[in-house]
């Protein structure tokens, strides 16, 4: 069975976008994944075909309306859809490398991309969407979230990347960020690579990698360390 994933968006035009190459494209090609987008504005009843209004309580910007995005969503997931409803915020839970493999187990994802300042708060809780956010920064709408999720995910089913061993030895599999890469030539600019890497003792290059990736997690993410953020591992 293969990952579904159905986007709700204002702009389906943006997908399968940066999906539809490389890696996640021949995945998409061979079937090894499906996108289906839906293009809210097609549930809006009036004649303007309105999909946002003004906020309650007064103040700047726009924000979709529930009842719009209800039909749109419980059209592409209607019950008993098993696949996770969710919605791009930048009020959710930061999307870690956990999750992203849990998803990857699952059937599917049906991803709701916000527009304006978000969506009705009705809609999250009638509909259970969990919020996930892809970091501390605000996006103009949800769609570049949804793709950079979904590529997260993609490179995860079974047989989409062509070496499945360098999938585990990512940064964040191990709870750790990864090593540094060198490839050939052997001097650059008077930088040679560092000798362990060529003396094809594999027990000691092993060595090497575990203490440097140590050592960046240290000076860069100490927070993965202290176990206060140890989502990325396992
Ligand atoms: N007013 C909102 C921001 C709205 S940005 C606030 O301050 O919280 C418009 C849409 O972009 C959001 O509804 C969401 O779908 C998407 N978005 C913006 N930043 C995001 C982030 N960091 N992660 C995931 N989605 C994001």
């Amino acid at each position: 069975m293969s990952f579904s994933a159905t986007v709700l968006t204002l702009h389906p035009e943006m997908f399968p976008g940066a999906l539809g190459h490389s890696l996640a494209g021949r995945a998409l090609q061979a079937g090894t994944w499906s996108l289906e987008t839906v293009q809210i504005r097609d549930f809006a009843t009036d004649r303007h075909r309105t999909v946002d209004d003004t906020p309650a309580g007064g103040g700047a910007g726009m924000v979709m309306r529930a009842d719009v995005l209800a039909r749109a969503l419980d059209r592409a997931a209607p019950q008993g859809d098993a696949r996770p409803r969710l919605l791009m915020s930048p009020r959710g839970a930061p999307l870690t490398q956990r999750r992203v493999r849990e998803l990857a187990a699952g059937p599917g994802a049906v991803i709701l991309c916000g527009r304006f300042e978000g969506v009705d708060q009705r809609l999250i809780e009638g509909r259970d969407l969990e919020e996930v956010s892809i970091g501390d920064y605000i996006l103009s709408g949800g769609e570049p979230a949804a793709l950079v999720l979904l590529d997260a995910v993609v490179r995860l089913l079974p047989g989409v990347m062509g070496n499945e061993a360098s999938g585990e030895e990512e940064s964040f599999e191990s709870g750790l960020l990864e090593h540094p890469h060198y490839t050939r030539p052997q001097e650059w600019e008077g930088r040679p690579i560092p000798e362990v890497l060529t003396s094809g003792n594999h027990a000691r290059i092993a060595a090497w990698r575990r203490e440097r990736a140590l050592e960046l997690t240290r000076a860069r993410r100490p927070d993965l360390l202290s176990g206060k953020n140890r989502d990325g591992e396992r």
